[in-house]
Parts: C-alpha cells; structure tokens; sequence
C-alpha cells in the first residue's frame, strides 16, 4: 500500500465486505518528518506536530474491493437517477414560459399592461401624479411621462397617447433610451 509520508498506513481492519481499514498517522504538515531542511530559518521543527510527525488523531483510509466499488458506483448512480426523476430539469418550453413571465412582470413595473398596451400621459402631469400613480402610472424619465395600463381619463392638461412594449422597450423589456428619445422628440413636445 503507498503512502505520501514517512510512516507507512496502519492497517486496522478488513470489513464484511472487503474494505480494509487503514490509519494515517503521518502529520499533514510535515508528511511524517517531524522536522525538514527547508524550514531552517524558523527552527526546522515542524509546528504542527512538535516534531513527532504523527497526527493527532490519525485519518482513516479504506480500500474497497473492485467487486464493493462497482457496488457504491451503481447505488450512486441510482440515487442520482431517482433525484434527477424527483426533480427534472424544466423543459425548453417552460424555460420559455418562464422568461416570458419575467419580462411582462418588467413591462407592469414600467406601467404597461402584462400584454404589452400602454399609454404615455404628459404634458401637465405633475399636479396631477397623485391620480397618475392611483391609476398604475409609471413615472418614465426617458419620456418625461407617466406609463399607464389603461387611460386615465378627467385630468386637467394631460394628454394620452396610446403605445405598446413593442414600440418602446428592447428585446429584454425595458424601455429603450433610443426609442423613448426619439418618441419625445417627436410628438411628446
Ligand atoms: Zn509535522
């Protein structure tokens, strides 16, 4: 039997089924040599076993028979089939239902509806942000106006404009700098 250090494994015992039991004495430190050339300058003496090169409490080593390792490979292999039956992987299509759900949760905390409508409210709104956010407004500092579901309707010097996630946000549902400067600039003034 090999061993990395200066003092060979102990041999302990040999269980039912095969496994022999080994002890390592060997200090991690110092491999068993209690004390080594290269630690010169600090005395030589190893500081983790004071020199004797043993362990405190010594580590045990097994070696399995061929025939009993074969054996915990396959009830391995078995348990990790019956987690992997437990909880299976989602499919590619429930990947895509979830990423789905994830984008149209970012369009509803920009203001859109979860199917992507929308509609901008500017021109006056600041005396009137308090019905703006009761009615699902979204504040949008790109556009300089609120995002809402649905139009709110009765507030004094606010216009609606009707828009979608399509025309204002980008491929992973936030609104698009670009697109929301080129709106502003546009018709918004
Ligand atoms: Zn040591």
């Amino acid at each position: 039997m090999g061993t990395y250090g200066c003092h060979e494994l102990e041999y302990v015992r040999t269980d039912r089924n095969g496994t022999k039991i080994f002890h390592d004495n060997n200090c991690p430190r110092c491999a068993g040599y209690g004390f080594l050339e290269k630690w010169a300058n600090t005395g030589k003496v190893c500081f983790e076993c004071g020199g004797t090169g043993l362990r405190p409490r010594p580590k045990v080593v097994k070696f399995y028979t061929d025939e009993y390792r074969a054996k915990l490979d396959a009830r391995k292999a078995a348990r990790d089939a019956k987690i992997l039956a437990d909880n299976p992987p989602p499919t590619e299509v429930e990947l895509q239902a979830r990423a789905r759900e994830a984008m149209m949760t970012i369009w509803e905390n920009q203001g859109f509806s979860r199917n992507g409508s929308g509609f901008i409210h500017y021109g006056n709104t600041y005396p009137n942000r308090d019905a703006l956010r009761k009615g699902g407004g979204r504040w949008c500092q790109f556009l300089k106006a609120y995002i809402a579901p649905a139009p709110i309707s009765g507030l004094c010097g606010v216009k609606i404009r009707q828009t979608s996630t399509d025309e204002l946000c980008n491929a992973n549902g936030y609104i698009d700098l670009d697109k929301a400067f080129g709106m502003f600039c546009d018709e918004l003034t």
